[in-house]
């Protein structure tokens, strides 16, 4: 029987920092990290795959990082857990003891209850290099693709597929319109604008319709939307959200929630010797304390560096999910952090906001440029910001991780209208025309009127 202090369970996103982490923390300990993947994908890179960056090989995360923080690695399926022989069991029939466990073990994509999904050419978005290969093939010979779920990852496959092959591509979204979850009806603008460029590309969207049947013998040819139209398809993708692997931690009797293992804010199972983080860990707002749907690479990497910290001692503590989001289609960014005005009023909270908008570099003529707009959300209670829209260029994607760093350390609009910043003409907007601080500033008079 094989021994280590440490076994993490699961080699993506959260995985990783937790064995990694627990390195920098534990120095004398010894790691053990079981994942049952050959190589790792880099989940938020899958979309490219079809376009962009053209093979799964050209995404990978590097196993460097595991040797070079002395990481033992075990390619491997993990089978059973017994928390009390703090064992685990794996499908070579070799088992490990651990001092401290971490479960990293993710999520799988969910598989809707939609009459012939069962289909040949039906495919799920799997994080596994074969089968994503498999759907490149199958994209080959396709004429006409159908895309369901118009969130980011719709849009980011709709915008890859069709960029790289001379396909009709086709999403379709229950919503009214696209990546109207993450953005809320406020940022509609940013919404709007992805359609028209998806759009001018011949990009089909359909809004407002749920997918009803996969249509053809035992290969899809056509897809039924609830508003009647018929669809031709020769492949169809489906991209409407994950659920979190449990099973595991499930037969080993922990506790586990509809969202995930629970844990406590120090990210412990539980079982005081486990831990779990990532996709398939239960989650919290940062804003209500209410249970969080969301699943996201950043959440992940952040409880990950909280369990695998917390393993001996506990140090760091969950504030709870902000939620983050950013994607880029073409030369447009758009970018989200925190509630939504709206998502904000639905959690009963009285809300204030400011707009700005000005080039992202200084002059206007600089290299470069893109025109940045940002939409500051704060509680008129007691003027914290609650959450923050960005849409722009490539900068709008930092610009985002800003206003979260806001949100976590709960500015109010003056601190954020007096926050010191640096700027230049060739990276940054103008000190007098930034955006985040005129945003504040705006909030902050639309306060007094
Ligand atoms: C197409 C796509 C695009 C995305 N884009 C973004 C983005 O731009 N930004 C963002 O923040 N998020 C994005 N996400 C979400 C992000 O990918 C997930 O939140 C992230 O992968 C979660 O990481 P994880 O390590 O918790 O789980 P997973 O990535 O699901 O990894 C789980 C790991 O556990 C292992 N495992 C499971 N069970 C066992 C077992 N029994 N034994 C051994 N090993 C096991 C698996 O092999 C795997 O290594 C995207 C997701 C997809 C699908």
């Amino acid at each position: 029987m094989k021994q280590a202090d440490v076994v993490v369970i699961g080699g993506s996103a959260a995985g990783i920092p937790a064995a990694v982490t627990a390195r920098r923390h534990y120095p004398e300990k010894s790691i053990l990290l079981v994942r049952k993947e050959k190589q790792v994908l880099i989940p938020c890179g899958i979309p490219y795959i079809f376009g962009t960056v053209g093979t799964p090989e050209n995404n990978l995360i590097p196993d460097g990082v595991l040797q070079s923080n002395n990481i033992e690695l075990i390619v491997d399926e993990v089978k059973e857990l017994k928390p009390i022989e703090k064992k685990v069991t794996l499908a070579s029939g070799e088992s490990v003891t651990y001092d401290k466990l971490v479960l990293a073990t993710g999520s799988s994509p969910l598989l809707p209850p939609i009459s012939g999904i069962d289909k040949k050419n039906v495919y799920l978005i799997k994080k596994d290099v074969q089968y994503l290969k498999n759907l490149l093939d199958a994209l080959e010979d396709a004429k006409d693709l159908v895309i369901l779920g118009c969130g980011f990852i719709g849009v980011e496959f709709a915008d890859e597929c069709k960029k790289s092959r001379d396909v009709n591509v086709t999403i379709v979204e229950m919503l009214d319109q696209c990546l109207q979850i993450a953005f809320g009806e406020e940022a509609c603008r940013c919404c709007q604008e992805v359609e028209d460029y998806l759009g001018k590309k011949g990009i089909n969207i359909i809004t407002g319709a749920r997918l009803e049947e996969v249509l053809g013998e035992d290969k899809v040819t056509a897809v039924r939307l609830s508003n009647g139209q018929e669809i031709k398809a020769d492949a169809l993708i489906v991209g409407i959200g994950v659920r979190p692997n449990v099973d595991l931690a499930q037969k080993a009797g922990l506790a586990v929630s509809k969202g995930g293992i629970i844990v406590d804010t120090t990210m412990r199972t539980s079982d005081p010797n486990i831990f779990a983080c990532g996709d398939c860990a239960d989650k919290f707002s940062f804003f209500t304390g209410q249970p969080s749907g969301l699943r996201l690479a950043s959440i992940a990497t952040t409880e990950a560096r909280i369990a695998g910290a917390n393993l001996y001692e506990i140090s760091r503590k969950h504030p709870g999910v902000v939620g983050v989001f950013c994607t880029a289609i073409g030369n447009l960014t758009v970018a989200m952090a925190g509630m939504s005005e709206k998502g904000a009023k639905q959690c009963g909270f009285d809300v204030i906001t400011g707009e700005a908008e000005a080039a992202d570099r200084h002059p206007g003529g600089m290299p470069g440029m893109s025109k940045m707009w940002v939409r500051l959300v704060f509680n008129k209670v007691n003027g914290e910001l609650v959450g923050g829209a960005v849409r722009g260029g490539p900068s709008a994607g930092e610009l985002i991780n800003t206003i979260s760093a806001c949100i976590q350390n709960r500015m109010r609009a003056n601190d954020i209208a007096t926050f010191q910043i640096g700027t230049h003409p060739a990276v940054t907007a103008s000190p007098i025309a930034y955006q985040l601080i005129n945003a504040a500033e705006m909030a902050l008079k639309n306060m007094k009127s």
